[in-house]
């Protein structure tokens, strides 16, 4: 089974995260329609809406269009709009994926529209340099009516895409632009191969010959932004070095990037995901904004980041810049109100009723159902209790059981001590077991054979973030007969996990790392629904008992996950991860996942853009989809670095020998603090401070 990518690529989705179109005749309807809305509608009910706008007379002109956040439609002071043309290929995706970046745009307070020409039936392919041109004359003509600022107008275009942004920048008729972004421009005009605007070839070569980007960059009217991936197919690579060359001279703002390790699609994707800086520029064109990394553009990030909400129902200290999340996650500022209602309420006025009357039996599952949401468990399958190192020792015994005649354990030597320390107790007292270290011993191809148990691995690596393939390996270790046992610490929160999607055998997780519920909080644990009849718990306690409340002297398990549970529950405790969960419950994870993968991104981009001389080594994977939510630098003295950073509020961590930790949790933290902390790094760096502080332990470096 293939790992699920961090966006949407399939239809099925696509359909589930929208309703079908409906086709709004004219402007004055969809005025109508908005004004009839005794609320104004949120960016997320927008997505939804879908007002497929005509704006022009056949049946292909159409454009999707996104009002701002304040619900600028005609409303003062108007609103910048980004506007976004896809090449040739989304046809097959009806468009729709060009929908996502709406929500998004809008938290900006940005207008946004796509423009789905492809969507109809009878679309064609030469009509659309000329739809397109049309589009934007018509949305600059009925600006004061949408509420769009005619002087912020932005086009961002992808692959052949790219190229209609070209024309229209250069037509006369069209507006004056505030900016455009050609991501992997694709054009082609060569009549013998045929191109995107010209494949009936209907179109004369002169005429053809005139929409070269190459002619038409004498008539360039705003500032322009290529980017393209160096990884992309050489020709893709050629045509915008050539676009760029034959525009720079007109243009004196443009600039040229090329994004590393990235390709075709990869960028697109990229950009498709909330909170990704080539949007972000889009929208800075929009607003006028210039770059990413000075002060006043950062704060288009803090405006665009779509999950401030959440980020506001957290404490956090004023003076701290938290990089640690992954290690001990912020208190949700709901928290010790829920708390003190369990302590003073259920507890100190309920009493032992509060067991049925507050329903404390029942906690450990519902809340477990509503984690198994965040890492794509169907309900049912997950409890709270706990500690993964307690859970794992239940869930490898019970898988030895379920194995019979296999006794070899694999797990990685750079997995959590814990986690290695445990198995190595399993080791010692299960007689004939016997504990392989992939790294170590050989490689997980080498160990695995006929004689393997279970394999347990962490997700994310909790030193260098580096992410497994979890559906590759989880196919991997069944295919040998083996139990898969995900360990999720640095997954739950962090990253988008699909434990049925992939079809795991067992996890477990932490819930006070990403899932903000508190020091020493129970942790999870997930028993695939096939394996509820065969797997036993080994710590048969009462609370996994059919019927604990009876008190019968033989142990029988409960038929279903509750069986995992063994005493009593931390009920004070998981009224915290109930708080905490309560925020969780609306987040939408591929943005969750995109934005962590768009902060990393940019602080190793700021990171690497310091004095070389500074001497960081990256330690974790540069492509973010490689990555959990967190990115390592190597340092000989990264120790006292840390430390000194540490003093000035920075809180990252530090794990021997030589590795700079840093957390982007990406519910609590801003982008600006992700800037802010790459400045202070600098100036550490720069003044030579972390030579100066104590050296000794117990500096508040954990
Ligand atoms: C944090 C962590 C643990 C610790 O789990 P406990 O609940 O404290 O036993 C285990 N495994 C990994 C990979 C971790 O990162």
């Amino acid at each position: 089974m293939k790992e699920k990518a961090p966006y949407p690529t399939d239809q099925e989705t696509l359909d589930a995260e929208y309703s079908p179109s409906r086709m709004v005749e004219s402007l004055d309807d969809y005025l109508e329609e908005y004004a009839a809305c005794s609320q104004p509608p949120s960016p997320g009910a927008f997505k939804n809406a879908q007002f497929g706008l005509k704006y022009g007379p056949h049946k292909r002109q159409v454009l999707d269009f996104f009002p701002a956040q304040s619900n600028g439609l005609g409303a003062q002071p108007r609103k910048p709009l980004v506007v976004f043309i896809h090449g040739g290929f989304w046809s097959a995706l009806d468009g729709t994926l060009f929908r996502f970046p709406a929500p998004y745009v809008n938290e900006a307070d940005v207008h946004y529209a796509a423009l789905t020409y492809r969507l109809a039936p009878e679309a064609t392919i030469t009509g659309i340099v000329e739809d397109v041109r049309t589009a934007i004359r018509w949305l600059a003509e009925n600006a004061q009516d949408l509420g769009i600022d005619p002087d912020g107008i932005a086009l961002v275009g992808h692959s052949a895409g790219a190229h209609l942004a070209a024309m229209v920048i250069a037509d006369e008729n069209a507006p004056q632009l505030a900016g455009a972004l050609l991501i992997s421009g694709v054009y082609d005009l060569d009549p013998v191969q045929k191109s995107y605007v010209n494949n009936d070839a209907k179109m004369s070569e002169t005429e053809a010959k005139a929409l070269s980007p190459n002619l038409l960059a004498p008539k360039a009217r705003c500032p322009v932004h290529i980017c393209v991936g160096d990884i992309e197919p050489e020709e893709f690579k050629r045509q915008s070095q050539l676009m760029f060359d034959a525009w720079q001279p007109h243009c004196p703002d443009m600039t040229l990037q090329v994004m590393g390790e990235k390709n075709h699609f990869d960028i697109l994707f990229g950009l498709m995901a909330p909170g990704s800086s080539l949007l972000l520029r889009a929208i800075e064109c929009a607003v006028g904004r210039k770059c990413v990394t000075d002060q006043c553009a950062m704060h288009g990030y803090v405006e665009a980041d779509m999950f401030a909400r959440e980020r506001a129902m957290f404490q956090m200290p004023d003076d701290v810049i938290y990089l640690d999340g992954n290690s001990l996650g912020a208190l949700p500022k709901a928290a010790p109100a829920r708390v003190a209602q369990v302590v003073e309420k259920e507890w100190g006025d309920g009493l032992i009723r509060s067991w049925g009357d507050a329903d404390w039996y029942g906690t450990p599952l519902a809340l477990g159902d509503k984690i198994g949401r965040l890492v794509g468990a169907a309900p049912g399958q997950t409890a709270v209790t706990d500690s993964i190192s307690v859970n794992l020792f239940k869930l490898v015994c019970s898988a030895l059981e379920m194995r019979p005649g296999r006794r070899t354990l694999i797990t990685e030597e750079n997995n959590f001590p814990s986690d290695i320390y445990v198995l190595q107790g399993i080791e010692r007292f299960w007689p004939g077991v016997d504990l392989k270290l992939v790294g170590r011993d050989g490689t997980l191809d080498e160990l695995l054979d006929d004689t393997v148990a279970a394999v347990v691995l962490t997700g994310v690596d909790f030193k260098t973030g580096a992410n497994h393939n979890m559906a590759a390996v989880t196919e991997q270790v069944q295919a040998a007969g083996a139990l898969m046992i995900w360990d999720l610490a640095h997954s739950a929160g962090a990253v988008q996990v699909d434990l049925d999607g992939i079809g795991t055998d067992m996890a477990v997780g932490c819930t006070y790392k990403y899932l903000n519920a508190g020091p020493g909080a129970p942790a999870f644990l997930y028993v695939a629904e096939r394996h509820h009849a065969a797997a036993q718990n080994p710590i048969s306690g009462w609370f996994g008992h059919k019927d604990p409340f009876a008190f019968s002297t033989d142990y029988e398990p409960a038929d279903n996950i509750r069986q995992f549970l063994a005493g009593t529950p931390p009920i004070v405790s998981l009224a915290a991860l109930e708080a905490s969960l309560d925020i969780w419950e609306g987040v939408h994870m591929p943005s969750l996942r995109a934005k962590s993968m768009s902060m990393g991104d940019l602080f190793i981009e700021m990171v690497e853009a310091l004095d070389p001389a500074y001497g960081f080594k990256l330690a974790s994977p540069r492509r973010a989809d490689k990555r959990g939510s967190q990115v390592s630098f190597r340092h000989p003295d990264g120790l006292a670095i840390m430390r000194a950073l540490i003093e000035r509020g920075v809180i990252g961590d530090f794990r021997a020998p030589d590795i700079l930790r840093f957390g982007f949790t990406p519910l609590t933290l801003s982008y600006s603090e992700v800037w802010q902390a790459v400045q202070i790094l600098d100036d550490i760096m720069k003044n030579e401070t972390w030579r100066t502080v104590q050296q000794d332990r117990g500096h508040g470096v954990t």
